[in-house]
């Protein structure tokens, strides 16, 4: 090892080796063939470069791509090191001269594309030569569990075989899952040392960000953070356009890259950020190959990645420096269809083996968005390196939510999945669960399924969540077939018979934006902590934020409308129910006394087979028989609002309501411009907007049209 820190001192200046560095080199210069797995940016190619100065006779390396093998040899030259490449760019001349050098013991490192191992005439001339060492840089690309497999690397076995001596094989990548690792040394057909190093960067914090629009998402971040520099992650040409556009428009040094740009406009955006003239990029992932500017403060994924290798190396520019950084991603749930859409139609690479392993990958990248531990352990976890419990420096560590316990409804989302013979796909155990009255659902008879209609008091979108969040988890698994079905795993078996609990947190609700009910959720959610501190409890065991938060937003003022808000139980309602319609009448300036319900009636059914019967469905029920709002009102002996609160709330549940009947589509018109032009967060301000004869419900109708439509 002397010899190996003077080499580095003398060449390449340094007087102490980088983490991982040493053990690699250490185990090469012993001899042994090795495997090194380091992240970009940790110094790969000093572990082979040392050895081949020191061994007798040459390193071949091989490498995928003609710039960087140009960049490499460069280096080396100018370090003082006699390096050369032979690829497909240089002339039959050029190529003469080299093997002449190469026989005259004038080069100690060559650099080779795979392509060449299929050229005889090279195989024969470098077959003369003594080879001690075969380093396969990027070994990722052996194996079709790698990002970027290129068949060719395929025949470097074979050449290796046909060698008189036998040299050192070495093996080096940035990116290798357990699968790619087995997958590289079987197909290089080596048992070499392993050393992974160095896959955690915790200056760097995660966050996932779900259910926001991501330019606003974007231009609040900036605005928080108009000091720091960053890159802007976007899949398609025309959202980096888009990004870019906004932003240039508010003043921001900002620029751009993608692949319909010109090379020369592309090379000046990407200098005068690396120069800091720009503070901003906004790209597509063809921006950042060897791109080492050292303080970027964050890098923001607009589009979820197609795979975590991807995203991992996107968001690893950020905070190269040491220094704290961010990465955000922002999850839609439509690019995973985007995503899908790619690899389907990916006319590059038609294989369905290849398609099945680009889709497994991606549902890891999606699991990764929907899990509720840290994300850092599952990316640590996802590249083979140490795991770790807690981070506290992502966004599920760092959520203060409420912890919710979900024991329940996981329990009904197994039992419904394994009911069902584990034959049916997401959208169809969701529509069972909530008791859909979904074409396919009838068709195959799913509503005489016993657990048809278990978790009917949930919206739809709530139950996805969960079983997205089981699936982010690993308790389910898609199925990576054609017609994907959800399957329960090991995990899930062993939960069922632990009987342990599961929670969840709860994200605290996001002050962004300002709703008209907020000031109501701050009035209940005050009388339920007096409600906890008198009774010695933690809030949320009384009633969850989710439950508050609906409460505040329909405002029921009776038994009924109470039941019908989703965490109301007879039993919650008979314990603290009279104290929350008070101050609900408070909120309402409803003076009417509170008409007191015998609540627990022998005979009372539970909740949860009543729901189909609920308030709000009967509502729903009068409104499909063609009455409007004010005659099931009138029928119903209930106001007006209440009614309306009843349909928006079956839209919240996904059935179809038509608010046409409610609105007609001229006032609507108007409404829509007024929306657009003061924001929709407030009614009082587009009411001021609008002609006299609109009234608020009509307002109110086309905001619920509005947020449905977003979700
Ligand atoms: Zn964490």
């Amino acid at each position: 090892m002397n010899k190996a820190y003077e080499i580095l001192k003398k060449y390449f200046g340094y007087s102490s080796f980088k983490e991982g560095q040493e053990p690699i080199i250490k185990s090469i210069l012993d001899g042994h063939d090795t495997l090194g797995i380091m992240p970009t940016g940790g110094g790969k190619s000093i572990c082979y470069q040392i050895p081949a100065l020191i061994f007798e006779g040459i390193t071949l390396v091989v490498s995928p791509l003609i710039s960087l093998m140009q960049d490499q040899v460069d280096a080396l030259n100018t370090l003082g090191v006699s390096s050369v490449y032979i690829n497909s760019t240089l002339t039959p001349k050029e190529m003469h001269t080299i093997y002449m050098e190469i026989s005259n013991g004038d080069h100690k490192i060559i650099y080779v594309t795979p392509e060449r191992f299929e050229n005889s005439e090279f195989i024969d001339r470098i077959r003369m030569e003594k080879i001690s060492q075969i380093a396969i840089d990027e070994a990722h690309c052996i194996s079709q569990w790698g990002h970027d497999f290129r068949r060719s690397y395929l025949n470097v076995p074979d050449f290796i075989k046909q060698l008189p001596s036998s040299p050192i094989i070495t093996a080096f990548t940035a990116t290798a899952t357990p699968k790619v690792r087995e997958d590289i040394i079987k197909n290089l057909r080596f048992k070499p040392n392993v050393f992974i190093s160095g896959f955690d960067r915790k200056n760097l914090k995660f966050t996932t960000v779900k259910g926001v629009n991501s330019l606003s998402y974007i231009k609040k971040y900036l605005k928080e953070h108009s000091d720091e520099g960053g890159i802007i992650y976007a899949s398609t040409r025309k959202e980096v356009d888009s990004i870019y556009s906004e932003l240039a428009d508010r003043g921001y040094r900002v620029g751009k890259y993608h692949a319909g740009m010109s090379d020369n406009e592309r090379q000046q955006n990407q200098d005068d950020f690396i120069n800091d003239k720009l503070t901003l990029m906004v790209a597509t992932n063809a921006f950042g190959m060897g791109i080492d500017k050292s303080n970027v403060r964050f890098v923001i994924h607009s589009n979820l990645p197609k795979d975590l290798e991807s995203y991992y190396q996107e968001a690893g520019r950020a905070g190269r420096d040491g220094l704290d950084a961010h990465c955000i991603l922002i999850f839609n749930p439509k690019d995973i269809q985007t995503q899908t859409f790619f690899i389907n139609n990916n006319q590059f690479e038609s294989s369905e083996e290849i398609m099945n392993i680009k889709r497994e990958k991606l549902g890891s990248m999606v699991n990764y968005c929907h899990t509720s531990k840290c994300v850092r352990s599952y990316i640590l976890e996802y590249f083979g390196d140490d795991r770790i419990e807690n981070c506290d420096n992502c966004s599920n560590c760092l959520d203060d939510g409420e912890v919710e316990d979900i024991t329940i409804e996981v329990q009904k989302i197994l039992s419904c999945v394994y009911r069902t013979e584990q034959r049916f796909g997401i959208n169809m155990i969701v529509g069972v669960l909530g008791g859909s009255k979904n074409k396919s659902i009838l068709n195959w008879n799913l509503d005489k399924a016993s657990t048809y209609g278990l978790l009917s008091d949930y919206s739809q979108k709530d139950i996805r969540a969960l079983v997205d969040l089981l699936v982010g988890d690993e308790y389910l698994e898609v199925t990576k077939t054609e017609f994907p079905t959800l399957r329960l795993t090991k995990k899930a078996f062993e939960f069922i018979k632990s009987k342990e609990n599961f929670t969840r947190k709860v994200t605290k609700i996001q002050r962004k934006t300002t709703y008209e009910w907020e000031g109501s959720f701050d009035l209940l959610r005050k009388l339920r902590a007096d409600i906890a501190r008198t009774e010695g409890k933690p809030p949320y065991t009384i009633f969850s934020d989710k439950t508050i938060q609906e409460m505040a937003r329909y405002l029921p003022t009776d038994y009924e409308g109470l039941l019908d808000i989703s965490g109301v139980g007879e039993k919650k309602y008979e314990k603290y129910g009279i104290k929350f319609l008070e101050v609900i009448k408070e909120i309402k300036g409803d003076t009417s006394p509170i008409e007191v319900k015998e609540v627990l009636k022998k005979e009372a059914k539970p909740k949860k087979a009543s729901t189909k019967d609920s308030t709000h469905r009967i509502s729903y029920q009068l409104f499909l028989e063609g009455k409007n709002v004010g005659e099931i009102a009138a029928e119903r002996k209930s106001k007006f609002d209440t009614i309306l609160s009843h349909l928006f709330k079956c839209m919240d549940e996904g059935l179809e309501v038509d608010l046409s009947r409610i609105v007609d589509s001229e006032k609507k018109k108007t409404i829509l411009a007024a929306i657009e032009k003061v924001g929709g967060t407030l009614l009082r301000p587009i009411k001021d907007e609008l002609p006299k004869d609109i009234e608020y419900y009509e307002i109110k109708a086309v905001l619920q049209e509005l947020k449905v439509n977003q979700v």
